[in-house]
């Protein structure tokens, strides 16, 4: 589904240039369900961001099924993200002037689906995450918790072929962390491809793969054991 090929980022700081991604080479097949791991500032958030088409100051070869993404103008990769890609931000990325369910609707309001349609999938998405109670209030209104959930919802109601999700579960209560784990692990036996980033090895216990990253390098992969103890 997905392969990087030399894939590096770096940011201008004072000095001169920090690198935060360093010549990653990864292949993702369909259906994989992955989970990032590594230290605070290792570079899985823009390792995600990277994945996730939000950004593209990086160098280096992206494929999405197949298409050659570092070729691609900035509206191609958008199109490809909005039709293809759900984020789960760490910091939940919601729209403060957008209701509850204005903010789960936006992935669908991309997509060309009847608004009946819409209306249901929006009811139906507020329902299995029981927020139907706080679909008319505005993020600032809500818990952290509430908010991880809205963004949750948000990334999986246009059902996206893959899924990518940073600190998931962060800001939940544990029997609410196991049923987003439940409901990611459903969604992946449906054929979504997903790449968690955590630090929870309960969380980790979901995935069929794991990745170890540090000071920018893929360290650790535990379906190619000749990278497990480099870096
Ligand atoms: P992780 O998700 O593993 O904690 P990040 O990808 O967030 O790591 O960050 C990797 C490194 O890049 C960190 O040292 C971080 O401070 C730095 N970094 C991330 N974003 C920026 C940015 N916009 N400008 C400068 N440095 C950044
Ligand atoms: P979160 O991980 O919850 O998104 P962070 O504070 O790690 O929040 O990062 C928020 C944003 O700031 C991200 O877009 C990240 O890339 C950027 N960032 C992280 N570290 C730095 C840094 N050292 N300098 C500038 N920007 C950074």
């Amino acid at each position: 589904m997905i392969q990087l090929k030399n894939v590096e980022r770096s940011y201008k700081t004072g000095a001169g240039q920090t690198w935060v991604l360093r010549r990653i080479g990864l292949d993702i097949q369909p259906g994989e369900f992955i989970t990032i791991m590594g230290p605070s500032g290792a570079g899985k958030s823009s390792l995600l961001n990277a994945l996730a088409l939000l950004d593209d100051q990086w160098a280096g070869e992206y494929w999405f099924k197949g298409e050659a993404v570092h070729d691609m103008k900035r509206k191609q990769r958008a199109d490809i993200a909005k039709k293809h890609i759900g984020m789960v931000f760490q910091s939940y990325h919601l729209l403060d002037d957008l209701t509850v369910q204005e903010n789960i609707d936006l992935p669908l309001s991309y997509k060309d689906i009847p608004k009946s349609e819409r209306q249901s999938m929006v009811a139906d998405t507020l329902d299995r995450f029981q927020i139907v109670a706080k679909k008319d209030l505005y993020p600032n209104q809500l818990s952290g918790g509430q908010q991880q959930l809205v963004g949750i919802a948000r990334a999986v109601i246009h059902n996206p072929a893959l899924l990518l999700a940073d600190e998931p579960t962060g800001n939940l209560h544990s029997s609410q962390a196991k049923e987003i784990m439940e409901l990611f692990k459903e969604l992946n036996q449906q054929g979504t491809t997903i790449v968690q980033v955590t630090h929870s090895e309960v969380n980790a216990s979901y995935g069929t793969r794991t990745l170890q990253m540090r000071d920018g390098w893929l360290v650790g992969d535990t379906s190619n054991p000749n990278l497990q103890f480099q870096g």
